[in-house]
């Protein structure tokens, strides 16, 4: 054998069975709930040109300003495999002429370049999903509401949400002049990083994951505190609906969220698995991003949802088969090999997955296969036993073997696999 060349690039995963499998299941549940819901699924583009991030995440983000995949493509237009969900999403709904309002999810791959560590990947899945076109409180509840529902389907039960308001157009102007002048005076206390962002975008210090950082801020004015009476109103009706629906929350007053297109509400949803707190999903309200992609004036809410961190928080599932839903036809020489083909196709038709070796004559060799397969049975369609008008049954489970008419085979592997 050759040496093995070829690595997959770093911080990219495979999904082999059954974590396939269970990514699918993930995926179906999100579908399902969504759907629920009213959330239609919505497919963009894996790449979009590079100014559509630039202007939804904003100049000063870190995902723009470190984590994008940009490319020229061969015509020299400035390409950007997508980082995150929404500005496609909104790119796509301006491009389409949909009709607010508006429910659509979508569960797609995403692309930032950061340092890969464990639930930190340079490609990543995320489930998502925004509610266009509306404005209330009670929709960005249902949204948190929605996401627990999820997490709590999967069973993964040490979850907390985290909110908090970071106000709107009216509010922000105060909010900034104090929290300006405040890291001006504290500026020997900042990163580079963050000393760069007091006129840019001096919100995005709050991002900022340096403990000299975070020491700096504790003193610092913070968005929630400074909310006009709207923004109060509106923090204060989804606070309480949380309440209505059953959600344990904590107000974090300095949660912003990376991206710049936030107002009022944001929230994030937190496990402690694996001893150290991550961030399974979260999101906030954008009622201004539309209007800046050049649509008209319009609300929306959303939330992202990262597909390996929930997967890797689900509790192993104990009643997980160790064998699939399959069944492994042997025959016992060429003269079988014709009624056992016709057999898979029969049980095919019937809904039951079927498989059967072309390739191994030897039957020591077709019942290794069907062990290494997977399959939770073998239907042995032998000379003899097909002369008496039986197949031979071999449990791949319990190793338990007997005989069943060959009339009831179907209803007899269909009560076997729950099929
Ligand atoms: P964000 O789009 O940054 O708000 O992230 C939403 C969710 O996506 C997070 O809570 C994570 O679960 C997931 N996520 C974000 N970035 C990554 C990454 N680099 N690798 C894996 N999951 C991620």
């Amino acid at each position: 054998m050759t040496a093995f060349k070829y690595n997959r690039p770093k911080g990219t995963q495979d999904f082999v069975p059954p974590q396939s499998e269970r990514k699918f299941a993930v995926e179906m549940l999100f579908r399902e709930l969504a759907g629920l819901y009213g959330y239609r699924e919505i497919v963009t583009p894996t790449f979009e040109h590079t100014e559509l991030f630039i202007r939804s995440s904003g100049i000063a983000s870190d995902i723009v300003t470190k984590e994008m995949y940009t490319f020229n493509d061969r015509a020299d237009r400035s390409l950007t495999l997508k980082p995150e969900g929404t500005p496609g999403v909104i790119r796509a709904l301006l491009e389409n002429g949909l009709r607010l309002p508006y429910r659509l999810f979508y569960i797609a791959p995403f692309f930032r370049y950061n340092r890969p560590q464990k639930g930190r990947y340079r490609e990543f899945y995320q489930l998502g999903l925004e509610a266009l076109g509306e404005a209330s409180p009670l929709t960005d509840a249902e949204v948190v509401y929605l996401g627990v529902e999820f997490f709590s389907r999967l069973k993964i039960t040490d979850c907390v949400v985290r909110v908090n308001s970071i106000g709107c157009r009216s509010c922000r102007p105060a909010l900034r002049e104090k929290l300006v002048s405040y890291l001006h005076t504290h500026q020997g206390g900042l990163c580079p990083d963050c000393n760069g962002r007091i006129e840019l975008n001096p919100l995005r210090v709050f991002d900022c994951k340096n403990p000299e950082c975070r020491k700096t801020l504790a003193e610092a004015p913070l968005p929630s505190n400074h909310l006009c009476p709207d923004c109060q109103h509106h923090f204060e009706v989804f606070l309480d609906w949380l309440t209505v629906l059953g959600v344990k929350f904590e107000v974090d007053a300095s949660l912003v969220r990376g991206l710049d297109y936030y107002n009022r509400t944001t929230f994030e949803i937190i496990s402690s698995a694996l001893g150290a707190q991550i961030s399974l999903g979260g999101g906030g309200r954008y009622d201004y991003l539309i209007e800046e992609l050049g649509g008209p004036a319009t609300p929306a809410v959303g939330m992202a949802i990262g597909l390996e961190r929930t997967m890797f928080s689900m509790p192993e599932d104990q009643a997980a088969e160790s064998r699939r839903k399959l069944v492994f036809v042997v025959w016992t020489s060429e003269k079988e090999f014709r009624p056992a083909w016709e057999l898979v196709n029969r049980l095919r038709a019937a809904g039951i997955p079927a498989q059967l070796s072309y390739d191994r004559p030897k039957i020591r060799h077709q019942f290794h296969l069907a062990d290494i397969s997977g399959a939770i049975v073998a239907v042995i369609a032998g000379e003899t036993e097909l002369l008496r008008g039986v197949y031979g049954i071999k449990n791949l489970k319990t190793g338990e073997q007997h005989e069943v008419p060959v009339n009831e085979i179907v209803t007899y592997l269909k009560s076997l696999i729950g099929g």
